[in-house]
């Protein structure tokens, strides 16, 4: 016999216990509202992606390092992490294909007070715009560079990127991948980065207090964080859904803070991933030396 409920069976509904004239809307407030676009959201981002939390971090570490919204400046450019700027609610923009780092550049240089921070992926930083990822690390220019790496263009439909791991199966490498890829924290710090961390998605407290070191570092603060894709890297490569990718971090990775760098190399598909801080050194920045420079020769 099944029991049927209907409802008659319901206690009297009282409206005043029940019902304000409030809407949901004036009843909570999600706790990273002073910082998102609420508007823009529900993100685009697929089921399963690191790159919320990735954003979510670096929202409480905002707030932690007592940043002031109206100093901050975040800039993206194109990916699926290059969304993030349009999602902060602070002066950000959205530029074009690996130009988030001369962009910021130009902004750190017309105003230093200015918090400039740019959050993008490992194609857009390390491909299109690698050649002004190494140059603004050799300079030590003051910006926070936090780099979303899931190994592939997600974007555009899952293609190889200099971060794809060898024999790795993409939209353009389906008999697996025979290049070596870039291991990042090696290349900006070999570049000149005064500060270079990886943490992954899974590392949630650790990749905030990274993001708070890197926000008060005085020079390039390089973060990588390893972050899964499971519509694309994740299925080509049978890794099984997002929480399998997240087994597999906390399986396989290993805290080593100031590893010697050629250890955090990625190339193998399903190796181990070294994390830490890697490097953290205290020396002039761009402006530091420029201002130095003009010392000098006005001492002349
Ligand atoms: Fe994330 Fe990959 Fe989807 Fe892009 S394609 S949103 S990286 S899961």
């Amino acid at each position: 016999m099944t029991m049927q409920m209907t409802r008659e069976f319901e206690g009297k509904f009282d409206e005043t216990e029940h019902w304000s004239g409030d809407t949901m809307e004036d009843v909570l407030e999600h706790p990273a509202e002073w910082a998102l676009r609420v508007d823009r959201l529900p993100h685009i981002w697929c089921p399963g992606c690191g790159i919320g939390v990735a954003m979510g971090a670096f929202v409480q570490a905002l707030k932690e390092a007592e940043i002031d919204r109206k100093r901050l400046s975040v800039v993206s450019g194109i990916g699926c992490t290059g969304r993030v700027a349009g999602y902060m609610k602070c002066d950000s923009f959205h530029t074009t294909h690996g130009r988030a780092i001369p962009f910021a550049v130009g902004l750190h240089l017309a105003n230093p007070d200015l918090e400039v921070v740019v959050f993008s992926g490992d194609g857009d930083l390390s491909a299109i715009g690698g050649n002004h990822l190494i140059h603004a690390a050799r300079r030590n220019v003051d910006l926070t560079v936090i780099c979303v790496n899931n190994f592939n263009y997600g974007m555009t439909g899952g293609q190889a990127a200099p971060t794809t791991q060898e024999d790795a199966r993409t939209s353009t490498t389906p008999r697996g991948n025979f290049e070596a890829p870039f291991n990042l924290p090696a290349l900006v710090a070999a570049a000149g980065a005064s500060y270079v961390a990886r943490w992954t998605v899974l590392d949630l407290g650790r990749l905030r207090r990274a993001m708070v070191e890197a926000l008060h570092h005085p020079g390039f603060a390089f973060i990588e964080i390893i972050s899964p894709c499971p519509i694309y890297y994740g299925r080509f490569n049978r890794m099984g859904d997002a929480l399998n990718e997240l087994r597999y971090y906390r399986d396989n990775s290993e805290v080593k803070n100031f590893a010697p760098l050629k250890e955090a190399d990625l190339s193998k598909l399903g190796g181990k991933i070294v994390v830490g801080k890697f490097v953290e050194e205290h020396r002039p920045t761009f402006m530091d030396r420029r201002a130095a420079h003009a010392a000098r020769r006005a001492a002349k």
